[in-house]
């Protein structure tokens, strides 16, 4: 046919030639639209047709090649890059080399998923700690915010921000899929307009596929652009029904251990924390589904292998899950140790831990936050 046709969900070009490739579409899916009169039906390209009703995915790949390509594209033009960051697995979501591929242009970075968090978190420290790690990783950010794209906290306020630091220019939005980059621009889009679910969402990575551009009331545009998947989130290591396991999606509760010297705790089997200090005093913040068993550490080696993805699950499929690997951590202060993806445990000032955690997979310490 001469005229072209566009998915609905991801934007991308329908063809019916190549069921790898994105936009595919059945042939008689596309014959029985034509020859419907229903305009208000809608046309979805098999894998977001199945992501919407069925919610499961099909695996798509956007690779570093692509994504810098992007960037690069992005770089060119002139307008406000907000970058969506996933505040449960920062280094999973951070995108190295951010604001050198993209120039002088100013940065707004917005911490997503806040809704996953205990009440008793100080705010403030969050947004510190959220700055702090931007400048690490060389973002000069002009601002940034918490919200839940989810259960629409604090959407308006960054309505706001964006239109005030956007300056009457285009407005990009980038970040590394499961971020919850789709569910916020589907948000926006609710609050803005009636124009609903645009863009596909789903629990998995890598859904949003060509970029989507949503009018703003001056001409100019919001960009959705297609995230890059990162090797080393946690979501790389476990298969789609032990990612479900382990994202919260409930506020953390606390969970407290009293221990003793030489005493472990290990987190289902997705890591090991080995405490040396005498006594001490720490508190966990993973969901609470997870399975959190307290051994000796002399024996927590030879447990590990006996009951790793039998009794310690996830994972529930060990064959390609990578051995645990050891970090070190000494607290100054009152410090989290997080396990990106996962969640955190607290230790008081003064205290070691050894952390075991899948290889490849990111850990890191900051100041407490509760
Ligand atoms: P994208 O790949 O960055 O476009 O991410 P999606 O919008 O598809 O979201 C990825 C996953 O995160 C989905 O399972 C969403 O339900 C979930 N999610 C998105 N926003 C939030 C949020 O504010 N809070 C929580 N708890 N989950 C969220």
């Amino acid at each position: 046919t001469s005229e072209e046709m566009y998915c609905i969900g991801c934007g991308a070009e329908l063809q019916t030639e190549d069921k790898t490739k994105p936009g595919f579409i059945q042939n008689s899916t596309l014959k029985k639209y034509m020859e419907s009169d229903d305009d208000s039906k809608e046309l979805l390209c098999k894998r977001c047709f199945r992501l919407r009703n069925y919610n499961e995915i099909t695996d798509v790949n956007v690779d570093d090649d692509e994504f810098l390509k992007l960037l690069d594209s992005i770089a060119q033009k002139d307008g406000l890059i907000v970058n969506v960051i996933d505040i449960f697995d920062y280094e999973g979501s951070v995108i190295p080399g951010l604001q050198r591929f993209v120039g002088d242009k100013d940065i707004l970075v917005v911490g997503n998923k806040v809704d996953l968090l205990p009440k008793s978190v100080n705010q403030n420290r969050l947004l510190n700690w959220l700055q702090q790690k931007s400048k690490e990783n060389g973002i000069k950010s002009i601002d940034q915010i918490m919200v839940s794209a989810e259960k629409g906290i604090n959407v308006d306020k960054l309505m706001m921000m964006i239109d005030k630091y956007r300056k009457g220019k285009d407005v990009y939005v980038v970040g590394t899929t499961n971020t919850g980059k789709s569910t916020l621009i589907n948000r926006i889009i609710a609050q803005s307009s009636d124009v609903k679910n645009l863009i596909t969402t789903s629990r998995f990575p890598g859904t949003t596929l060509d970029r989507i551009d949503i009018p703003l009331d001056d001409g100019h545009n919001l960009v959705d652009t297609p995230g890059i998947i990162h090797k080393y989130q946690l979501a790389h290591v476990l298969n789609d029904q032990d990612l479900k396991t382990i994202t919260p999606k409930k506020p953390l509760r606390p969970s407290t251990f009293q221990l003793r010297d030489g005493q472990s705790i290990f987190v289902s089997g997705l890591a090991r924390f080995d405490f040396l200090d005498e006594k001490t005093n720490v508190v966990f913040y993973v969901n609470q589904n997870l399975l959190l068993h307290r051994t000796k550490t002399v024996n927590a080696e030879e447990f590990y292998e006996k009951h790793v993805g039998k009794d310690l699950t996830p994972p529930t499929d060990i064959e390609d899950f990578p051995e645990l690997k050891k970090h070190e951590f000494t607290a100054h202060e009152k410090s989290d140790i997080v396990v990106y993806g996962l969640g955190w445990v607290t230790i008081p000032a003064h205290s070691k831990v050894q952390v075991y955690v899948p290889d490849g997979v990111s850990v890191s310490i900051r100041d407490a936050i509760i």
